[in-house]
């Protein structure tokens, strides 16, 4: 079988008969918008993560700017976001008439620090949105005593992580998303936890918050026809709901075997000259939404396209960092403040990973590499 990025289709093999029952249990039931399995479903999410409240949506990027929304940050407040991230972070910003502000990355985990953060915080920031880039969890301690002097929002973009679990220095665990005032999620097919279309949640610990997201996702209206906010109709529709809740009990597995191919990777490449391979944090565990090489020493393209010869299919997060985006360049003061970013898109990246390869896929991809590196005399 042909090696895939993400293998969608072995994944729902395994699940078929519960899902398949799951879907037409809600046709049936006619339960697609705001039906039980919704409520059901924001009920478990909320209590796997050992979150209060979870507030369903139907994206994302939706759940980014109902997040900015129920803080009532006006437009001219700043918030500071990664320069090396999907877009959608700065994108909800931005359509709310915000500055996001955008801070350099860490070179090794490719995520923002305390450090790029304080950088850049000046008397109109607002709020810090860490995205917890690629599986893993930013440097959430530090953070949030940052925010904390500076009396800032953290937002964190967990769409990448959901699952993985912080540790801070006194011992305590916290799962991603559940450490700032909102923590935001995708059940994009691709993602760790994805859904057959779109859908997204907020986790918050927050009563009131939560109260006026659930609002904010439902035109304003906490009783039908009675608009108390100005909102937006954004809803996890009923069969996606469905479809996460077969799915939900299996995350750690599917986290556990993406893992497992991680740690083959790892193996393979850690002592090879000309890439480096991810650095793991100390402080959080990893969920591998992405495995991303640094090629620190070869030409990324030319592997990139010496590996698609071969039937090895690989992507590049991010080729362009945000700052560099046309739409977003106007946002930018010192353009030339964003060195690790830049240097990073041109390094960077992700092979095949999802939690169904197989070992002969793993090994045939680890081999192509390993026998291509060997061969590679010129070293830029
Ligand atoms: C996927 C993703 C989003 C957006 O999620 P959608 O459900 O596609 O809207 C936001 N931020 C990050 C970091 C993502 O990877």
């Amino acid at each position: 079988m042909k090696i895939q990025m993400v293998d969608l289709q072995s994944q729902y093999q395994t699940l078929k008969k519960e899902i398949d029952a799951a879907i037409s249990n809600v046709i049936e039931t006619a339960g697609f918008i705001n039906g039980p399995e919704v409520d059901q479903f924001a009920r478990e999410f909320a209590a796997y993560n050992q979150a209060p409240h979870a507030v369903t949506c139907a994206n994302g990027t939706d759940a980014l700017q109902l997040a900015f929304m129920a803080l009532e940050l006006k437009p001219g407040d700043e918030v500071i976001v990664p320069s090396f991230t999907y877009v959608a972070t700065a994108e909800a910003i931005a359509l709310l008439g915000l500055t996001p502000v955008f801070a350099d990355v860490d070179p090794d985990l490719f995520m923002l620090t305390a450090a790029s953060i304080e950088k850049k915080i000046t008397p109109k920031t607002k709020a810090i949105v860490p995205v917890h880039l690629f599986g893993q969890c930013a440097e959430m301690e530090n953070i949030l005593l940052l925010a904390q002097a500076h009396n800032l929002y953290v937002i964190e973009d967990t769409a990448q992580a959901v699952g993985a679990v912080y540790t801070f220095s006194d011992g305590t665990s916290k799962k991603a998303g559940t450490m700032g005032h909102i923590g935001t999620f995708s059940f994009f097919p691709s993602k760790n936890l994805g859904c057959y279309g779109d859908g997204g949640a907020l986790l918050t610990n927050d009563t009131r918050l939560a109260e006026r997201l659930q609002i904010l996702a439902n035109h304003g209206q906490r009783t039908r026809y009675y608009h108390e906010l100005i909102g937006i109709n954004s809803r996890l529709d009923g069969i996606q709901a469905a479809i996460l809740r077969v799915k939900l009990p299996h995350l750690n597995s599917f986290c556990a075997s993406r893992n497992k191919s991680a740690s083959f990777y790892d193996a393979a490449f850690c002592n090879l000259d000309g890439i480096c391979i991810p650095k793991r944090s100390e402080r959080s565990s990893h969920v591998f939404h992405q495995y991303t090489l640094k090629c620190t020493g070869i030409n990324r393209d030319n592997l990139r396209a010496h590996l698609q010869k071969k039937g090895i299919p690989t992507m590049v997060y991010y080729p362009l960092p945000i700052h560099q985006q046309k739409a977003y360049t106007h946002f930018v003061q010192d353009s030339t403040g964003y060195p690790v970013s830049e240097q990073l898109s041109s390094q960077v990246l992700s092979l095949p990973i999802h939690s169904e390869q197989t070992e002969d896929h793993l090994s045939y991809i680890a081999s192509v590499i390993r026998e291509y590196l060997h061969q590679e005399v010129v070293l830029v």
